[in-house]
């Protein structure tokens, strides 16, 4: 569980100090909640990363802001474990990030689930104890991750840095940025002096300095145009113009110089140092050469990473859809995170424990009713489709799928999410007429199709109000099998079910198409039922992840990137494999379909025929590739799914489960669905082509897992 990100510095450091904007962003290291007990009173702290050990008595700084949370938070105290995955020291925001994380921590001691403001307000105190006079920008970006323009007021006039009261103004912003590689120099400079000499340059020559700012302020308004229109040479070239100008100011030195020749050799689009200068941190933006810079800068002796910025967290979305934590609370807390992040009442929520269906409900549902059957409820939070954050509601009896569907959209966040795109709700209805001459019938029926078309479309008034109805006939004919036998014709019936998964619609249209039919040919009547090969009704997914989030264990992101691309090769040569590459799709897209009332049945009967139809035999639905260094994945399914018929409306539990989600479409509910199986077969994918499903499986739930593999 992730507390608190790190931090680097787009555009806009010093010039930040003097009221200009300056953009940062999150990175995916971070510090992160290993252990966590409770103590009767006071916080005492590990992080053997940094070498840290200490509580409210113990000296120095550390002591002291354990002493200062102590007087914030009165009560039960904590013992927190925690693990750091970036330096500390170096200019990426680590004291912000311990700031944040021990307050997160006590939130979870608490079992509060505190919304983000007072998070940071509370870290800030804290960092003022670290630090005297704190910015604000580092804890806002270690709370939010993301990226955030930030800006202070009140410095251009003089006022001593840092001395005036916050007043920071964030704004999250909805894109995603490549992944980064960070560097350090490794020559100890003091922020405060790098602060301090800025400041007698601005003192002697007020003018000239505040030229400088104005250009870094320049550089960053072309900056973020070139986030916006995602062109990477622009934000590369206006990366170097602000390291220009903070070399004129007199914050680089050499090793941050040669830093930055380095990086562009090796293929950079752009380089900077990052921070005050102080960590000598630097960074540098190299779509698809992110290793090469990193190989470079360690062959020169400077320490290097590769991490994704500013994904997740700038995730556009409602209010509070970033969850994080939630694994850490009883069943009764969740429901009332998840009611506030969705701005659902608390009493709705609370049927969930009762399953979410009363008896008698489940006795107009089927038939020979002695009971309910409950099932785990739960929710995959920060699931990022087409730019909309989704909290995602999943049925399930099977250990783990929850975990990795959540674990997987998290992934995928460093990347801007998951892309989707839905076909129409086209449905076909088979109504088969046995016939001595199927061709002679398929032509009287084509000749008659506007007249059927009226016929079906007469059937479902309610259809045609919402815009759908029938769209055509399709015919196909089937000689007959043995000498002396029948033949047969098929007539498909091709219709817009618009919101409903249609089965009961079309199945309706095609029994009323039967009578005329038999009018019209002769013959005899046969079956008369849709097909679940819904082909003409798509979900098509795509899903880019950085390397840097994909790293396991000892395991570069990079090694697990490529296990995952020979994992979907084995499964798109094999069909063995790729029954069960295809089972762990279906795991997290069934359990969506379960929680939202959808014949699940159906899906699935419609994704396997449709992994058969492939010109070489049974298939992936899912397939990935490494390109330009990111992990790729592509899905196409059918997805036959609905908001309104079926037990959708019927159950509860399903009505609840589409408000948690925020939808009231099919064609949403269908993208959501293709993004939850991209993330149930990244997750899966990873683990198997790692370390193995099964010590997965007992590392979330210490014990054993269950046989079946995915
Ligand atoms: P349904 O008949 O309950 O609801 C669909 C109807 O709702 C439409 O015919 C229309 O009259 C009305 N409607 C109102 N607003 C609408 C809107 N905005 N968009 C679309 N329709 C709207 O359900 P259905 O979706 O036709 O059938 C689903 C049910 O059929 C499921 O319970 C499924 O289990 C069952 N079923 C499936 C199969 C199969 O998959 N092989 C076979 C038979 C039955």
């Amino acid at each position: 569980m992730t507390l608190a990100y790190g931090k680097v510095i787009l555009f806009g450091e010093h010039a930040v100090v003097y009221g200009r904007p300056a953009l940062a962003g999150g990175i995916d290291a971070g510090v992160r909640l290993e252990d966590l007990r409770p103590r009767p009173a006071g916080a005492r702290l590990r992080v053997p990363d940094w070498g840290l050990e200490a509580d409210a008595d113990s000296p120095g700084a550390l002591g002291a802001a354990l002493a200062r949370l102590a007087e914030l938070l009165p009560g039960p105290g904590f013992d927190v474990s925690l693990r750091a995955s970036l330096p500390l020291g170096a200019g990426l925001g680590g004291s912000a990030a311990l700031s944040v994380a021990l307050v997160r921590a006590a939130a979870v001691a608490r079992g509060a689930d505190w919304p983000a403001a007072r998070v940071r307000e509370l870290a800030h105190e804290l960092e003022r104890v670290f630090h005297g006079t704190p910015s604000g920008l580092d804890d806002m970006v270690a709370t939010h991750g993301g990226l955030c323009l930030f800006r202070r007021d009140g410095l251009a006039t003089g006022t001593p840095a840092g001395a005036e009261p916050l007043s920071p103004q964030a704004a999250r912003l909805p894109w995603a940025l490549p992944a980064l590689v960070v560097g350090q120099t490794g020559v100890p400079r003091a922020t405060r002096d790098m602060v301090a000499s800025v400041r007698r340059r601005w003192e002697a020559g007020r003018a000239a300095t505040e030229r400088q700012f104005e250009r870094i302020e320049g550089c960053l308004r072309r900056g973020l145009e070139a986030l916006r229109v995602r062109d990477l040479a622009a934000l590369g070239a206006a990366m170097l113009e602000n390291q220009a100008c903070l070399g004129e100011l007199g914050v680089s030195i050499p090793e941050i110089e040669r830093m930055v020749s380095l990086a562009l050799e090796a293929g950079a689009l752009g380089a900077k140092l990052t921070g005050a200068g102080g960590g000598g941190g630097v960074i540098a933006l190299a779509p698809g050469r992110e290793a090469e810079v990193a190989a470079a800068w360690r062959a020169a002796g400077f320490a290097a990473f590769v991490t994704a910025v500013g994904g997740g967290a700038a995730a556009p979305g409602p209010p509070g859809c970033r969850l994080r934590g939630l694994h850490a609370l009883a069943p009764a807390a969740r429901r009332e995170a998840v009611a506030t992040a969705r701005g659902l009442s608390l009493a709705e929520l609370a049927a969930l424990a009762d399953g979410g269906l009363s008896l008698e409900a489940a006795d107009r549902l089927v038939e020979n009713v002695l009971g309910r059957y409950g099932l785990p409820f739960a929710v995959a939070p920060n699931f990022l489709v087409n730019g909309r954050a989704r909290i995602v509601p999943l049925v399930i009896e099977e250990p783990s799928v929850v975990a990795a569907a959540a674990n997987a959209a998290r992934m995928a966040l460093a990347g801007g999410g998951f892309h989707v795109e839905v076909d129409p709700a086209e449905m076909i209805c088979q109504v088969q007429l046995h016939h001595p001459a199927p061709e002679e019938a398929a032509a009287r029926i084509r000749a008659a199709e506007p007249e059927l078309l009226g016929v079906a479309a007469a059937q479902d008034p309610a259809l045609a109000r919402v815009g759908g109805g029938p769209l055509g006939l399709e015919l196909r004919c089937f000689g007959p099998e043995a000498p002396g036998e029948d033949g047969f014709v098929v007539v498909h019936l091709r219709v817009d079910v618009r919101d409903a998964m249609g089965a009961n619609a079309v199945n309706t249209m095609g029994e009323a198409l039967l009578p005329r039919l038999l009018a019209l040919c002769g013959g005899r009547p046969g079956l008369r039922i849709l097909t679940n090969l819904a082909d003409r009704r798509l979900v098509r997914g795509r899903v880019r992840v950085p390397p840097a989030a994909l790293a396991l264990g000892g395991l570069a992101g990079e090694a697990v990137r490529d296990a995952i691309v020979s994992a979907s090769r084995f499964a798109e040569r094999d069909p063995y494999r790729a029954a069960t590459h295809n089972k762990g799709i279906m795991n997290g897209v069934d359990a969506l379909l379960v929680a939202t009332g959808n014949d699940w049945r159906a899906v699935e009967a419609g994704a396997h025929a449709y992994a058969a139809t492939r010109p070489g035999g049974y298939g992936p639905l899912c397939t990935w590739r490494a390109e330009d260094g990111w992990l790729v994945g592509r899905l196409e399914m059918p997805m036959a799914v609905g908001v309104v018929g079926g037990a959708s409306r019927v159950h509860p539990g399903a009505r609840l489960a589409l408000a948690l989600l925020g939808i009231t479409r099919a064609a949403e509910l269908a993208g959501v669905a293709g993004a939850v199986g991209l993330a149930s077969n990244l997750a899966a994918l990873r683990a198997l082509s790692t370390e193995g499903i099964q010590r997965g499986h007992m590392r979330l739930h210490g014990r054993a897992a269950p046989g079946e593999a995915r």
